[in-house]
């Protein structure tokens, strides 16, 4: 289908930046009947922060109250359960088990567990020793203490939103790859006129969805007001044959720093250690540090023994797009038809289309944009398939899989027939 647009060669909505916020947020406008184009500065789609994940689908149990990011998050979770099930794409709920490791830590699970209470999520549970052993029989004899949150998911968050661009692309969205925003200016008419390496697109309204790069994008707009300040990940990831070592993932108990160092179980089974939290420099997915890799591989040996005798898929450092502010910096301009959805730091998997809906509800209500075609009601799911090589095909679309734990997960033998 050729792309969509308005009279005079114009869009309704122009989104900067093809990550997991981007791909989400043009799914739902493109469903409404707003004619999109999605700018990308890459080659490919997701290869900021979106690629550098853990792939898990957080409740919100540690968001804070009242924050737009628990909002985000709670809304996504009423919505992305069905959304997964009819695309018939991965999603594995097999909820966390926070463990205590030592005295201190045992002593703050009351804490978590109340907090879990007061921001709505009440199925949290405190486990006796023997009950997560019995849960975890491989788990290290050092664990003081656990509580269970049956709520917690992983799913595949590059195919996720890949799937959400593709079905929008079906349905008219035009996705420009290789096209850097370079600067941009309102028009005689109060249309946005946007220089792109790649030529000039115009669009009503505009949504800064630049990840790593969303205070520099702010900036060419004229207007900032937080800095983008990047925080690194790494990860080791195991082959499958470690897979029975443990049932879910393992969480730390969170400090001020962050969720700590998880042992994730991937939805497709592989087991990684991951990710550590490091203020860095540059917004440019980092090398990987070998002194980082023999702590990461100390850690899981700690909480599960004899994890780093398996043989390992994968190593891989992503970068959160973090701020000076602990809350997402989603912010919108009704005189300039502008949003900016900044700060997604380290929840955007879990809270992405709580941040589409919200976006939805900013350009129908305060941008009183109407859409220049029909809704979509429907969704039908679309057959993908791997070439064992990297390379997804959706449709008749060729993507790159950018997230290497995922990529791990394809290689190792996730098995695509089960999609057809
Ligand atoms: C180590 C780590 C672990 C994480 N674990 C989890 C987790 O388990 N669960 C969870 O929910 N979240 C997790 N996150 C957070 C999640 O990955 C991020 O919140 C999310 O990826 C942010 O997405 P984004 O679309 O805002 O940014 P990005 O993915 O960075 O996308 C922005 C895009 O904009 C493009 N761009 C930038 N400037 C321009 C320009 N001028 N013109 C055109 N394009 C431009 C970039 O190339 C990029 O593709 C984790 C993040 C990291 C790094």
């Amino acid at each position: 289908m050729t792309s969509r647009m308005t009279s005079k060669d114009k869009f309704d909505v122009a989104l900067i930046g093809g990550g997991v916020i981007g791909c989400s947020v043009l799914f739902d406008l493109t469903n409404q009947g707003y004619a999109c184009v999605l700018l990308e500065k890459e080659d490919y789609l997701l290869t900021g922060a979106s690629c550098g994940n853990s792939g898990m689908l957080h409740t919100g149990f540690d968001a804070p109250l009242n924050s737009v990011e628990l909002s985000c998050i709670k809304k996504n979770q009423q919505r992305i359960f069905e959304l997964l099930e009819k695309l018939e794409l991965p999603c594995k709920k097999n909820g966390v088990k926070m463990v205590a490791w030592n005295e201190k830590e045992l002593e703050k699970l009351p804490e978590v567990q109340r907090k879990s209470f007061d921001v709505g999520i009440e199925d949290v549970t405190r486990l006796s020793l023997s009950q997560l052993h019995q849960m975890e029989p491989h788990l290290s004899y050092k664990a003081k203490g656990a509580i269970y949150i049956p709520g917690e998911a992983v799913i595949d968050p590059w195919l996720t939103p890949t799937m959400l661009a593709h079905h929008s692309k079906t349905r008219g969205a035009a996705i420009k790859t290789n096209t850097m925003v370079q600067s941009l200016q309102r028009d005689d008419y109060g249309n946005w006129d946007i220089t792109t390496i790649n030529g000039h697109v115009k669009a009503s309204a505009v949504i800064n969805c630049a990840g790593l790069y969303g205070d520099i994008v702010d900036k060419l707009s004229d207007q900032q007001t937080f800095k983008i300040k990047p925080r690194k990940g790494q990860y080791i990831v195991y082959r499958k044959p470690s897979r029975p070592l443990v049932n879910s993932s393992i969480v730390p108990v969170p400090t001020e720093m962050g969720k700590g160092v998880i042992l994730v179980r991937s939805v497709y089974d592989n087991i990684a250690v991951g990710p550590t939290a490091e203020d860095v420099d540059s917004r440019l997915i980092p090398q990987i540090d070998p002194v980082v890799t023999r702590k990461l591989s100390q850690l899981g040996d700690t909480y599960l023994p004899g994890l780093s005798s398996n043989v390992i898929a994968c190593m891989y450092t992503g970068v959160r797009p973090a701020t000076e502010y602990k809350d997402y910096q989603i912010k919108f301009k009704e005189d300039r038809y502008w949003i900016t959805l900044g700060g997604i730091r380290s929840t955007g998997v879990s809270g992405c289309l709580g941040i589409s809906n919200m976006v939805k509800e900013i350009v129908k209500d305060k941008f009183n944009l109407e859409p220049s075609s029909a809704s979509y009601n429907t969704l039908e799911k679309i057959l993908y398939t791997y070439d064992g090589h990297g390379i997804v095909t959706i449709g008749n679309q060729q993507y790159k899989i950018s997230h290497p734990m995922m990529r791990a997960g394809f290689d190792d033998g996730h098995n695509m027939l089960s999609s057809l």
